[in-house]
């Protein structure tokens, strides 16, 4: 059977036009989809015989037994670490939930790329866009990365090479000023317009504040920065201030390098120095498995969007201390509960701190953990909400087949129920 206009979770686009034939063994992506959607619908099937057996130690049980298992656990845990995190809005509403009743820390798998834009949104706020307006109104779009496609496969043929737009733009006339590590200007997008800059990665945010000094008319002495002449970003500085409606992306995933949110800061920061001549917005890309909708939740509800500790009785916010990686390494953590509905590959680390695993039915941990019990996934095995990446929009995605595998908010309020 085809389904159409069907939502994707599986990066932060969220696009919602996918066509899915959906079988009894299998679901495949009849149009509109990319390399990570494909992987992602295909990964399990509906019926899975042992991949859809939770086990305690290895050993076939019953969800209620898991859930039983689950609870002893968590009651007789000093410090539990709740990590992975992949799951949709009503996951995250109960993941949370959970962990103020098991004094819990909570920290999402990607907490390491997401904090990238997080310290510099909490250290210095920035002005943002909805995918909808980079779509609309965008006429000059300059990106910071060369990774785009990686971890946004559609961005450009959906929001920047869009045929038509609501207020009638001649969406063929945009310009792209792509600045990045390999001097190849990406192929999703035709050859017009485009101008592509090589730029060691972890030079962009030298290259931003430079960008910044000249639009502000300061006093350079340096010739080149990153090996980028000055003149060159001298006409990129006269483009944007000339461009009707420029936007700035970037995808956090692809800035891993030491302090990268101050690259970030440096983005947004001339995003703000624009917008006092001209109309210009950031444009955060990427995300995956949950990460802006966890993000989303644990700020609503507990006022921090991860590296959270709940063992006091309130929300206590530290990113350094509250890493799940340094917490494990460390052994302070004493139980794992880790969680990822969307990927089967993403796994929990292999160490000695004993684990409950809500994982995407199929997964194979590399040791067996205390328990395994595999779970639904949100988009395919049932409805649900998952957040994009402009963070503005919360997406609703159906279920595409008959699945007899539990929710994560199923499994996590009945452990909740029992402790
Ligand atoms: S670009 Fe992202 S949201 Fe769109 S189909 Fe691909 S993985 Fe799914």
């Amino acid at each position: 059977m085809l389904r159409h206009n069907i939502g994707c979770p599986f990066c932060g686009l969220c696009c919602d036009d996918l066509t899915i034939k959906s079988e009894p063994e299998r679901l495949t992506v009849e149009a509109n989809g990319c390399p990570l959607s494909e992987r992602g619908f295909s990964q399990s099937p509906a019926t899975g015989g042992s991949n859809h057996q939770p086990r305690i130690q290895g050993h076939a049980c019953s969800l209620n037994e898991a859930v039983d298992h689950a609870a002893d656990l968590l009651g007789n845990a000093r410090l539990p670490l709740f990590g992975g995190l992949g799951t949709d809005v009503a996951g995250a509403r109960a993941v949370l939930s959970l962990a103020d009743r098991a004094g819990a820390v909570l920290d999402h798998m990607n907490s390491e790329s997401m904090l990238r834009n997080l310290l510099a949104v909490q250290d210095s706020g920035w002005m943002t866009a909805t995918l909808g307006v980079v779509r609309n109104r965008v006429d000059l779009l300059m990106i910071f990365g060369s990774a785009i496609e990686k971890h946004a496969p559609r961005f450009y043929e959906r929001f920047f090479n869009n045929a038509e737009s609501m207020f009638g733009q001649d969406t063929s006339a945009r310009e792209l000023i792509i600045i990045g590590s390999s001097a190849d200007a990406p192929t999703a997008h035709g050859d017009a317009h485009i101008t592509s800059i090589p730029c060691p990665t972890d030079r962009l945010g030298d290259i931003a504040m430079t960008l910044r000094a000249l639009l502000q008319g300061r006093p350079l002495q340096a010739e080149n920065v990153a090996g980028i002449p000055v003149a060159q970003l001298r006409e990129i500085v006269t483009r944007l201030a000339d461009a009707h409606y420029g936007v700035i992306a970037w995808a956090t995933d692809e800035l891993d390098f030491p302090h990268a949110e101050l690259a970030v800061q440096a983005f947004s920061g001339l995003v703000k120095d624009l917008n006092i001549t001209t109309r210009c917005s950031g444009m955060p890309l990427g995300g995956n498995n949950g990460d802006y909708t966890f993000s989303q939740v644990a700020t609503w509800q507990a006022g921090f969007p991860t590296r959270i500790s709940l063992a006091s009785g309130c929300p206590h916010f530290d990113p350094i201390q509250y890493n799940w990686e340094r917490l494990l390494e460390s052994d302070e953590a004493d139980l794992l509960l880790w969680i990822s509905a969307f990927d089967t590959q993403r796994t929990p680390p292999s160490g000695n701190t004993p684990g409950i695993v809500l994982g995407r039915a199929g997964m194979q941990c590399e040791i067996e953990p205390e328990v395994f019990i595999p779970v639904a996934t949100p988009g395919i095995d049932h409805a649900g909400h998952v957040y994009r990446c402009d963070i503005v929009v919360a997406i609703p995605l159906c279920s595409v087949r008959d699945s007899d595998l539990p929710e994560v908010s199923m499994v996590l309020n009945a452990i909740s129920e029992r402790l």
